[in-house]
């Protein structure tokens, strides 16, 4: 049977894109819906912008180490509507490329809300059109728990447009969203508090990197509040919000941003016509080709909620479209040691096992662990400090597990990811010349394990 496509990318986000272009660059004729804005979350509503918040928030930590090295400066004034504006014409800038990148590569862009009508049916704008294989990469979007006056609560969606820097902010959860963003309220200069229902936040997280971020954060005035969780959010009468928590206690502010995770996008997707199945946490159900339950429909990206990370989006999206159109070049992907980072003040970057996840699969572990003040904090009066963390098989002296919390260390963990995907081992560590001075030759001068 003769379809309109060979393949239908529902979502031109993360995965959707890269497999839409690179299956069209291998011959396929490919079409891409999108019903809300070019290149998904990432660009959008996620990495990027977040990423020059952050960047936003860390100029204020330059210009307290200012005075350190000689500089008088005039007294700052942030401008919240300057950052937004210039964020937002950068982000324009961006949907540009991605359309360009899709359509220069042949790709049928349509605008517009895609709903499967059958296995291999979909309809956009009134529109039905006909494929072999039907790609869902639509993503997720934030949910907020059922309390009452949830509507009064952002998330991280509307964060990125508010009109003004609130003066106070409640931020809710204690995962990557919540802790980089409580960074970026409180660099900027909002009153922040961060509540987090458990013990002590970003759980799956290495136990030290945990711990030493929470002791950075309380050192740079953010109010940490764990086991703590809002009942009920209810608006005052001068407008501000008050937070009643369930251990009774009440918080006022001016905003509160739900950071809770995020639910798949499967909104009037139309599944119903189809034999796709989701699994026990509510995402799509896949098999380790992105198959699923229905033979011609493929999943990836968030919308399987197996790695919620855009790297991950885009290797899947690869994957697929070699699969299905370039079978010689097709690789699996390889969910080992993906390197991540958490861009707090300061950041995370971590890869590999934990300590916690390397003892509970029976390694028998050695722990190299080094806390530092950074060489530029010496001619300034903070006394921030990094931590380092080396987790090794005593037995095979492979490194299992890099971890930082310090300056750069997104940039510093990803050429880690690299030695520990070739199976470095402590030594091989050992034999590596440190770059001079830098923080980044700690990992390959810890010489006497702490544990
Ligand atoms: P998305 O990028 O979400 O794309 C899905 C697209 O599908 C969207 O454009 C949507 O409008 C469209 N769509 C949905 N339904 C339909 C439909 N029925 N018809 C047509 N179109 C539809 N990851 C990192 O690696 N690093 C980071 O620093 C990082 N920061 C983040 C910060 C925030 C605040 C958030 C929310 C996420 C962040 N992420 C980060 C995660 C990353 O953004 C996602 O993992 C990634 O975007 C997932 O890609 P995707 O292709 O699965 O979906
Ligand atoms: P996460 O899943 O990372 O964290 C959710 C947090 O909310 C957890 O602390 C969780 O607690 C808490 N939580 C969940 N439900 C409730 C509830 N009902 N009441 C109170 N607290 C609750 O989700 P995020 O929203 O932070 O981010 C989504 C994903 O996006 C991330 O997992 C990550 O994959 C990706 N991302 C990546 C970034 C990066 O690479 N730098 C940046 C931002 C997002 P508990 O642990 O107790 O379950």
């Amino acid at each position: 049977m003769a379809y309109d496509f060979d393949l239908f990318v529902i979502g031109a986000g993360s995965g959707g894109v890269r497999a839409a272009r690179f299956a069209a660059g291998f011959g396929a004729k490919v079409a891409v819906a999108e019903s809300r804005y070019l290149g998904g979350t990432c660009v959008n509503v996620g990495c990027v912008p977040k990423k020059l918040l952050v960047y936003g928030a860390h100029v204020a930590d330059e210009l307290e180490q200012a005075a350190g090295f000689g500089w008088t400066l005039e007294e700052g004034h942030f401008d919240w509507g300057t950052l937004i504006a210039n964020k937002n014409r950068e982000i324009e800038r961006l949907n540009g490329i991605y359309r360009n990148l899709l359509v220069n590569s042949g790709v049928t862009l349509l605008q517009g809300h895609a709903r499967i009508t059958g296995a291999h049916e979909v309809e956009v704008e009134g529109q039905r059109y006909s494929a072999e294989h039907i790609l869902i990469a639509t993503g997720g979007w934030p949910q907020v728990p059922d309390i009452p006056g949830k509507e009064l609560a952002i998330t991280s969606n509307e964060a990125f447009y508010l009109k003004e820097l609130p003066r106070r902010v409640l931020v809710v959860g204690g995962g990557y969203i919540a802790v980089e963003f409580a960074g970026i309220f409180q660099g900027l200069g909002a009153d922040t508090t961060l509540l987090y229902r458990g013990d002590l936040f970003l759980r799956g997280f290495d136990g030290s990197v945990r711990t030493h971020l929470k002791e950075e954060l309380q050192k740079r005035g953010l109010d940490l509040q764990f086991n703590a969780d809002i009942q009920r959010i209810d608006q005052q009468a001068d407008g501000s919000l008050k937070a009643t928590l369930k251990d009774g206690r009440e918080l006022v502010a001016d905003c509160v941003f739900y950071a809770t995770g995020r639910r798949p996008m499967l909104d009037n997707l139309g599944l119903e016509n189809t034999g796709v199945e989701l699994d026990d946490r509510g995402f799509i159900r896949v098999d380790d080709q992105y198959q699923t339950t229905e033979p011609s429909i493929i999943a990836i990206g968030d919308v399987i909620g197996r790695v919620q990370l855009t790297p991950v989006a885009l290797a899947e999206g690869m994957a697929v479209a070699r699969r299905l159109f370039k079978p010689e070049q097709y690789r699996p992907v390889d969910y080992q040691n993906i390197p991540t980072a958490v861009f707090s003040q300061p950041p995370i970057g971590t890869v590999g096992l934990t300590e916690e996840q390397a003892l509970e699969a029976g390694h028998k572990v050695q722990i190299f662990e080094s806390r530092f003040r950074a060489m530029k904090l010496t001619l300034t009066d903070i006394q921030e400090k990094t931590l380092m963390k080396l987790v090794v098989d005593a037995e095979t002296d492979k490194v299992l597990g890099c971890h930082m919390v310090g300056p750069d260390a997104g940039e510093i963990i990803q050429g880690l990811g690299v030695a520990l995907k070739a199976g470095a081992t402590k030594q091989q560590f050992d034999e590596t010349i440190g770059v001079h001075p830098t923080a980044a030759e700690e990992f390959v001068t810890m010489r006497t394990a702490t544990r």
